[in-house]
């Protein structure tokens, strides 16, 4: 698995030049769009481009290219002109949105789009191409991760000031059917189809989550593809919560504050893992979830880390984008993690916001990513500040005790 990090490096490297910010995760599946293997083990870090607003952590690689095709939002002119009355062009125009569907709330039970369509839910919008296929338990899953996912980190995804002004044409390359449509402050996911396997793949900001998954493309796209109709193993036989858990997790935790790299793809791996595997009973597709995410977390990087230097590959927070171990900020900050919470408790991500927070690391305070070095240091000195001076000479002492468990598995 580490070779193919190396396969698609070049190729990440091309693509990062000019991107904001990059993301994959090592089980997510969140680079399965591209990867040329299983969606199960995708594990490449991806380079995506940011959308022109928001501090985004995963960006599209592709080109912006519409994936809809866009529909004028206008309705046709009359082709008869009243004698008596006003000319048309005095009557405003009703602005006609993309319709509204409903899920039926049972699995097996599936929506297939034929266009551009919105769900509302509880507390969240799905925004869902044409050519998706939605189980109908799939809002309420969202919904379920959503709670969770609150609950393991003391955030929460209700925070409307986070989501005034968003605009939903940064997600679909300047196509925009949603002028004025009133998204109630909700969260914005859009479930997206990749109609010629491009390669784009999810990404996340404090504003929407975009989500490419196989499993959520319709039979019809699927067949329609021979990359994808010819290669049956790109395509789990579960939805891949975890994907989305771990973006949702950046949607909330961008909403608070700005992390570096490392921490910002670790906890988004953490908090999803925790999840996905506490909502492993619940159904087939979460029981699938926790099972490919099992089977494909790292325990160890490819560098070494040790007590000696673990303050130094935190404090540079793999930022030499010609590091050949893209992908390790995952599972170096999601162990991290699972650190903090052993040495200090379940607040751990709630107190390091708070304190980023506190510190001029808010929400948007930067529009890059990752961070520059002088930020790096800063950050990294709030994290010592928090936990300890010896934080990292301990965290090296349980990467040291650690590192070999994905052999003992
Ligand atoms: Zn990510």
């Amino acid at each position: 698995m580490k070779k193919n990090r190396f396969l698609i490096l070049s190729l990440v490297l091309t693509m990062m030049v000019s991107s904001l910010s990059s993301c994959s995760s090592n089980a997510s599946g969140e680079a399965s769009a591209e990867i040329p293997e299983p969606t199960a083990t995708a594990e490449a870090p991806i380079t995506e481009v940011a959308p022109a607003k928001a501090p985004a952590h995963e960006t599209p690689t592709a080109t912006p290219t519409p994936t809809s095709t866009p529909v004028p939002t206008s309705t046709p002119k009359p082709t008869l002109t009243p004698t008596s009355t006003p000319e048309p062009t005095s009557t405003p125009t009703p602005v006609v949105y993309p319709p509204q569907a409903f899920l039926s709330g049972n699995r097996d039970d599936h929506l297939i789009t034929k266009e551009l369509c919105y769900i509302e839910g509880d507390r969240f919008f799905l925004i869902v191409s044409e050519g998706a296929d939605l189980p109908g338990d799939f809002a309420d899953n969202i919904s379920l991760i959503m709670n969770r996912m609150e609950d393991e980190t003391g955030l929460a995804f209700d925070i409307d000031r986070r989501l005034s002004g968003w605009d939903v044409s940064t997600v679909d390359y300047g196509y925009n059917p949603w002028e004025g449509f009133d998204f109630k402050n909700k969260l914005q996911i859009h479930i997206k189809v990749d109609k010629e396997d491009v390669g784009y793949i999810s990404w996340a900001a404090a504003e929407c989550v975009v989500i490419f998954s196989y499993e959520l493309f319709s039979m019809d796209v699927w067949n329609s593809v021979p990359s994808y109709r010819d290669n049956s193993w790109r395509r789990a036989d579960h939805i891949n919560y975890y994907l989305i858990a771990h973006e949702l997790t950046h949607a909330l935790t961008q909403r608070y504050a700005t992390y570096g790299k490392t921490l910002t793809e670790g906890c988004a791996d953490y908090v999803a893992e925790r999840v996905i595997t506490s909502l492993a009973s619940v159904s087939r597709d979460f029981a699938g979830s926790a099972d490919s995410m099992a089977a494909n977390l790292f325990y160890s990087v490819e560098d070494e880390v040790t007590p000696e230097n673990a303050e130094e590959v935190f404090r540079n927070d793999y930022s030499d984008l010609s590091h050949a171990n893209r992908g390790d900020e995952y599972t170096l900050g999601r162990l991290i993690c699972s650190f903090l919470r052993e040495s200090y408790g379940e607040t751990f991500l709630l107190d390091y916001t708070n304190a980023c927070i506190d510190a001029g690391f808010g929400y948007d305070v930067y529009s890059y990513y990752p961070p520059e070095e002088e930020d790096r240091n800063k950050l990294t000195d709030i994290f010592k500040d928090l936990f300890g001076d010896d934080v990292f000479e301990k965290f090296g002492k349980y990467y040291q005790e650690h590192k070999d468990l994905e052999f003992r598995l």
